[in-house]
């Protein structure tokens, strides 16, 4: 094992600068989403950059030059920083340990089995395995979405494990990225939070986003406690904007209003705003739903529960706009009871949202599995997440193509706005299927046009 060496940084000069402090060099531990995202656009802005993961597989394409998931812009990204020399990806810790200055933690930290809470095991081996190899005056910063209480814990971990011991400084610094928009998030992000113990440690993560700093990001300083609040505070704002309209949507069903108009001229007031006052099949993801319950979990356990118990109805609100779509295909089928055997459906959409292959909780392939369940016969078709649902939902049928997924379809459904589902011709499609009936699960199709052609539309929310 290396001898504890002195704090300071290993190279060249601070990208982005042209101070002579030197760059610190970093790791980034977790290659998902979030992971290589962060670690290619940091290998971009000119930091040396070691990504690390335990799957060997992941490492494996990545240092192919391999983007292991949908992400727009992410590959040249990932090619440019491959030939710039200043990336590689490991699967050794011990490497990682005597490579980084400043060290990322992006592991997965999803819904734990049976319990809202959330799973922190990776997060406690990544940080172990670093942990035992930290030699000199380093920076741990988490970046994974965590309970709040987390980091605090982990500074006890990581000082009890590392040889260095105290020298290893914990910060939290989480991550708003957007899928779809990811490199665009993490090089001009809206802001930077900075959940930090020291002066010392600030100044570590300023020298890690110099050339973000440099452009006037705002940044936000402050202890661990709020950093990790932060995160689940804004996402627990996003998912209760969506379910607030979705609310709205549920009272025009029962009352013949039209959720579109309504949500139009909330809009126009600049203290509510349209964004995220979208009506339709609500929220998914690998993290609005498991970050929202995982926060009402844990400030149930800190005997604040009553503070955020209006989380539950988000989330139940978000789960009836599932099957409230599964209700709106039945009722178009012309189906009474519960049977859909011999109902054919295309289903448009498996991802959680455009732009995406990420299918963790995605309504679309829950509606799509539950309208299975019922007996239909359920083709789906979805740009980039067919892979990923097929080996999630191997009992669905899949197409290569919207109009060939609809061909003698009775039933057509959109259930993620994919830019291309949105520029169907109602006439083009309409020639293939056997019956011109359409659920707009997404609000997303100019219901006129469809219907002009004969189509049937209903949509979440809308008369
Ligand atoms: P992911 O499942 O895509 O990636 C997690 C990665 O961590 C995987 O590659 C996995 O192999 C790796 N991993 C697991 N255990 C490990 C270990 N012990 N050591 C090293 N690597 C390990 O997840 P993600 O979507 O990238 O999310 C990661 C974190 O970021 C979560 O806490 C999430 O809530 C948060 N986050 C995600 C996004 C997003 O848009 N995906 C946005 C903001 C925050």
């Amino acid at each position: 094992m290396a001898a504890i060496a002195g704090p300071e940084e290993t190279t060249g000069p601070r990208p982005g600068d042209d101070s002579d402090v030197p760059a610190p060099r970093l790791t980034v531990i977790g290659t998902g989403y979030l992971g290589a995202t962060h670690a290619i656009c940091m290998a971009d802005l000119g930091f040396d950059v070691l990504g690390v993961d335990v799957d060997e597989s992941k490492i494996k394409r990545l240092n192919e030059g391999e983007v292991p998931f949908f992400e727009p812009g992410l590959p040249e990204l990932l090619a440019k920083a491959m030939d710039s020399g200043r990336l590689r990806f490991t699967t050794s810790f011990e490497e990682a340990a005597e490579f980084g200055d400043v060290h990322f933690i992006c592991v997965g930290t999803p819904q734990q089995e049976g319990s809202d809470a959330a799973d922190l095991r990776y997060v406690d081996s990544a940080v172990t395995a670093l942990a035992q190899h930290l030699c000199r005056r380093t920076l741990v910063v988490g970046k994974s979405t965590v309970p709040v209480g987390t980091a605090a814990r982990l500074t006890e971990l990581v000082q009890r494990l590392a040889p260095a011991g105290d020298q290893v400084e914990l910060a939290w610094n989480p991550e708003f990225l957007r899928e779809g928009y990811a490199v665009d998030d993490t090089l001009r992000p809206d802001r930077l939070v900075f959940g930090v113990s020291s002066a010392w440690a600030e100044e570590r993560l300023r020298a890690a986003f110099a050339p973000i700093v440099a452009t006037g990001t705002p940044v936000v300083v402050t202890d661990l406690t709020t950093a990790e609040l932060v995160k689940v505070a804004a996402n627990s704002f996003l998912a209760t904007k969506i379910s607030y309209i979705n609310a709205m949507a549920e009272v025009c069903e029962a009352t013949g209003g039209d959720v579109r108009g309504l949500a139009e001229a909330l809009a126009y007031d600049d203290r509510i705003g349209g964004r995220f006052l979208k009506p339709g099949l609500g929220f998914g993801g690998g993290c609005l739903p498991k970050d929202i319950r995982a926060f009402a979990h844990r400030a149930e356990e800190l005997g604040v529960g009553q503070a955020v118990a209006f989380l539950r109805e988000v989330d139940a609100i978000n789960k009836r706009r599932r099957s409230r779509t599964v209700d709106l295909v039945r009722e178009l089928a012309g189906v009474t009871g519960g049977d859909l055997t011999g109902v054919r459906v295309a289903a448009l959409g498996a991802a959680f949202k455009p732009n995406s292959d990420d299918i963790r909780d995605a309504p679309a392939l829950d509606v799509a599995s539950a309208l299975h369940r019922l007996g239909a016969h359920v083709t789906v078709v979805d740009p980039q997440a067919t892979e990923n649902a097929r080996r999630v939902h191997p009992e669905l049928d899949y197409g290569t193509d919207a109009i060939s997924a609809a061909i003698d379809a009775d039933v057509v459904v959109l259930l993620t706005e994919w830019a291309q589902f949105q520029e169907i011709d109602p006439e083009i499609m309409g020639s293939v299927v056997a019956h011109r009936r359409i659920v707009d699960g997404r609000d997303a199709l100019d219901a006129a046009r469809w219907r002009a052609v004969g189509w049937e539309y209903r949509a979440l929310g809308r008369p």
